[in-house]
């Protein structure tokens, strides 16, 4: 529309002012108000994760990781319903002190599995420091290159909030989740230092643990409690000039191995190099692995094994809920810190202030 501009009135001699143009609308009409992310019921989002749909299953991890009470309970109703659908994959722990080169081998793993074996692999972290050093060392996308660009992989880093207890049982249900969104192999990486093996160690069908060469004190570095644990030791960086260092290091732990009794599932630990960084014999390491699932189906020692996980599960998971009730009661909160001066200060003993809190708890 053509605009009356009064400087273009005959008085005003000499002076035009043109026409210019309409100033654009300052409101982007193809903007969308950014919808509210979609809540679903828990049939919805279970329907979805069955369906392979990744968005709304990060969406129903991130809702069992929260501390709301309504979100846990649309949570714990969605892992219910993807229950009968779970079960169906191998699930691998994964250690190694940092620098042992988790994540790069994950990414060789993840990468030999998807594109040789065609599996679909979800990758998930237990880091119960992940809260202290704020963003976890684990489950880091940025730290498996090649994985995180394939559809076929799902990486979810460690849950931060809790206690280790509460991390791990939190991991064990998102593969509860991974597993009926179709993943068949699911990686549980923790770093190997600490309690948190344990935790791993409880929800996965085959212990990996991944070494280095080189460090000269290979048998003063054993942890022997891990080394118990793992169903498969693998020496990473047998590569360049280290090739030597590694299969020395392999020969060594074959040799520590020796000296402990045979595990329950009968099989003996296989001691093999590799590298990651360069996918030297990574299909060896895999094909072991495989080796000892079958075996361990066949002899009836996988299902025990995860008969017996679940049974130790529900035990912790009760264990946690009742210690969180304690604490956070107020009549409990309230005394606490009273009660622990009074046996600071000598004036009760340990086990008496234990049974008068407990008292308080069971008797208000
Ligand atoms: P993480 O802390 O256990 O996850 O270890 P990283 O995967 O981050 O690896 C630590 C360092 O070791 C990095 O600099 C890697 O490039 C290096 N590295 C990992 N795997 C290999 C390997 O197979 N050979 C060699 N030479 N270096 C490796």
């Amino acid at each position: 529309m053509k605009q009356h501009h009064p400087e273009n009135d005959p008085q005003y001699k000499g002076l035009t002012v043109n026409e210019g143009v309409a100033s654009p609308p300052v409101v982007n009409p193809y903007w969308h108000a950014r919808r509210k992310r979609q809540t679903f019921s828990p049939a919805e989002y279970t329907e979805q994760i069955r369906k392979g749909n990744i968005t709304v299953l990060s969406q129903a991890v991130t809702l069992l990781e929260s501390q709301l009470p309504e979100h846990q309970a649309i949570a714990q109703e969605v892992i219910e319903k993807c229950l009968a659908y779970s079960g169906h994959s191998v699930r691998i722990g994964i250690t190694g002190v940092p620098g042992a080169g988790k994540s790069t081998s994950i990414d060789a793993f993840g990468m030999h599995l998807i594109h040789e074996r065609q599996k679909k692999l979800a990758v998930l972290a237990i880091d119960p420091s992940s809260e202290r050093s704020k963003g976890s060392i684990l489950g880091d996308k940025t730290r498996m290159e090649e994985l995180s660009r394939e559809p076929n992989a799902f990486i979810r880093p460690s849950p931060s909030a809790g206690s280790l207890g509460g991390v791990a049982r939190k991991t064990r249900e998102t593969i509860i989740l991974c597993e009926a969104a179709g993943f068949d192999t699911i990686f549980v990486e923790t770093v190997g230092v600490g309690q948190s093996e344990t935790a791993v160690h409880s929800m996965v069908d085959f212990f990996l643990l991944i070494q280095l060469a080189g460090t000269g004190d290979e048998l003063q570095g054993i942890k022997r409690g891990i080394m118990e644990m793992a169903d498969g030791i693998v020496v990473n960086k047998a590569d360049g000039n280290n090739i030597d260092k590694a299969n020395l290091a392999a020969a060594q732990y074959r040799n520590a191995l020796h000296l402990f009794p045979l595990p329950p599932s009968g099989w003996s630990p296989k001691v093999m190099t590799y590298s990651g960084y360069y996918k030297l014999g990574i299909r060896e390491v895999w094909d072991s692995v495989y080796e000892y699932i079958d075996y361990t189906k066949q002899n009836g020692y996988f299902d025990f094994r995860r008969n017996s996980q679940s049974k130790y599960w529900m035990y912790e998971s009760i264990n946690e809920q009742l210690k969180n009730h304690f604490y956070q009661s107020p009549v409990i909160a309230k005394t606490l810190v009273q009660k622990e001066q009074q046996v600071l200060n000598s004036e009760i003993s340990s086990f008496q202030a234990a049974k008068q809190m407990l008292d308080l708890y069971f008797n208000h």
